[in-house]
């Protein structure tokens, strides 16, 4: 599959969760049981851990279809790179969204300047960078760009892959209202 099909199951099964025609593919015992043989996740999405945020639900897929790396903020830490390594170079995963959404908790925690333990500060500092102290929605756009830019310079395996053009990463916004998730480049 290349990236553009990819991207046309991802709008699709966003669609379909939009006007509430959920077909909630591959979630069969068929399926578990075939993919006990391994696994060829199309699309590698790195998420908020919100709870609204639910990849698998919110794209309309089932098992094996979305490999998924969730923390609060979306952020690329090392432990996302090397995830996120793992799926397009063993799994041959072509394309890598980066999934921000609006209401986004940790953007606004980090914006309040959020020092509550040692952990949280360090989600707060990987986004600090990309805050508007002005705007919420800027701030979580230029997050999901700023994470985006990280992880295409991440090490050297993404960096080779995107230049050989086997794979994209791209970003998404995710508004809680509506449902859509909009895909921009970067
Ligand atoms: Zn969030």
């Amino acid at each position: 599959m290349n990236t553009k099909e990819v991207l046309s199951k991802l709008t699709d099964g966003n669609k379909r969760f939009v006007e509430a025609k959920l077909e909630h593919p591959n979630q069969s015992l068929q399926r578990k049981e075939e993919l006990t043989a391994g696994q060829s996740p199309f699309a590698v999405i790195i998420s908020c851990s919100d709870s609204r945020v639910a990849p698998e639900v919110i794209f309309d897929q089932g098992l094996g279809d979305l490999f998924v790396i969730r923390n609060a903020g979306n952020v690329v830490s090392d432990e996302v790179t090397g995830s996120a390594e793992y799926a397009v170079a063993h799994l041959k995963t072509p394309l890598v969204v980066i999934l921000g959404h609006s209401e986004c908790g940790a953007v606004k925690a980090s914006m309040q300047g959020a020092d509550d333990s040692e952990a949280i500060k360090t989600i707060v500092s990987r986004i600090k960078p990309a805050l508007d102290l002005e705007s919420t929605e800027n701030s979580i756009k230029n997050n999901i760009k700023l994470q985006g830019e990280r992880l295409k310079t991440a090490g050297s395996i993404i960096p080779e892959l995107l230049k050989q053009g086997k794979i994209e990463i791209i970003g998404g916004y995710y508004c809680l209202t509506s449902g859509q998730v909009n895909f921009f480049e970067f």
